[in-house]
């Protein structure tokens, strides 16, 4: 079975543990998994290219994360930081650890000379996956085009009253606390499906929407041109599983983005704003929650297939429980 997961960091990685966990224990056939990951948290920093999401995955999925922070290398340290901020060079807020550092001098120097971050993704996963993997897990970035999401922030010195920041400035410096006016993702409607992107969907036999943030990790996936058309397009099925549980995010900020763009943040909520793909959104079937088993009725109303399930990711087993529940509610 090939399964492919529209990702955005620490949720789709802990997700898309949970679901290789659940192939090596016997729960759910072995089978290839591509990963098509959010690219709009991209940042440049002190003149390096910093891929978030791409690097959450691959240092999860490799075993090279901080488990504890969620992102960044295990047993880092901050030398090249502490050193940067003695020279007053900004910005300081963020985190940028010497191990870390390693791939986005690698990185950067790749795009330098040319090459498109879908294939530095793919020399950087030479380390990370291929020994562990083979060719068994593929990680693909969303597109090779720069696409960033900001935010726009009340600011009362402002001509119009508002600032735009970069979405890493929102989430790491405001600690997502000031309300979110806008979200605007700059690049998006004039950037192309990364290569493989959408043959990765279309030729599917499943694809996943884990519980990552619906706004900035799979709202942008969906807004790269030619991504819903995919998803309209393939014969697979496609399932999501809630990131709001009882009403609240678990951890990030969905809450405040979903907020922003006018969706109540609930289990059905955000399933009814991906909408049913009969009538033009991305969803056959949709996970909540058994806390939010109230919800099942109002999303198969609106014609997705719902049911509610343990969704608190606190495990492998448990992650590789909903990963199961996901192949079964897609009928396969
Ligand atoms: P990010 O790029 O690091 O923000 O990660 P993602 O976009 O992949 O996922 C973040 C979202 O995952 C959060 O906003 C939460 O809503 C959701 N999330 C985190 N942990 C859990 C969990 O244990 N269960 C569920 N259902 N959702 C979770
Ligand atoms: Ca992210």
């Amino acid at each position: 079975m090939q399964i492919t997961v529209l990702s955005g960091g620490m949720g789709g990685a802990k997700f898309l543990q949970g679901l290789l966990h659940a192939q090596h224990t016997g729960l759910l056939p072995d089978g290839e998994i591509t990963v098509v990951a959010n690219t709009a948290d991209d940042i440049w920093i002190h003149g390096l290219k910093v891929c978030p999401d791409l690097d959450t995955v691959m240092y999860t999925l490799g075993d090279g994360i901080d488990l504890e922070r969620g992102w960044g290398r295990r047993e880092e340290t901050w030398s090249a930081k502490d050193e940067l901020a003695a020279y007053g060079v900004e910005p300081t807020w963020f985190g940028l650890g010497d191990r870390d550092i390693a791939t986005h001098l690698v990185r950067t120097q790749m795009l330098d000379a040319g090459f498109p971050l879908s294939q530095v993704t793919q020399a950087l996963c030479q380390r990370w996956l291929s020994p562990i993997f083979g060719n068994g897990v593929r990680l693909l970035p969303m597109t090779d085009d720069r696409v960033e999401t900001h935010i726009a922030i009340a600011d009362a010195e402002a001509p119009s009253g508002r600032r735009a920041v970069h979405f890493q400035e929102y989430w790491v410096r405001l600690r997502a606390e000031v309300p979110a006016e806008a979200v605007v993702v700059v690049g998006l409607e004039e950037s192309k499906p990364g290569p493989g992107v959408v043959e990765a969907i279309t030729e599917a036999d499943l694809v996943l929407l884990p519980p990552s943030n619906p706004v900035v990790s799979v709202g942008t996936i969906l807004g790269v041109p030619g991504v819903r058309k995919a998803i309209s397009a393939t014969p697979a099925p496609v399932v999501g599983l809630s990131p709001i549980v009882g009403g609240s995010h678990v951890r990030g900020m969905a809450e405040q983005l979903l907020t922003s763009i006018g969706v109540e943040v609930s289990a059905a909520g955000v399933g009814l704003h991906y909408g049913p793909r009969s009538t033009g959104g991305v969803l056959d079937g949709w996970l909540v929650d058994s806390l939010d088993a109230d919800d099942v009725a109002r999303v198969e109303a609106a014609g997705v297939s719902c049911r509610a399930v343990p969704l608190m990711m606190t495990d492998h087993d448990a992650t590789a429980a909903m990963a199961a529940a996901a192949v079964e509610l897609a009928g396969l």
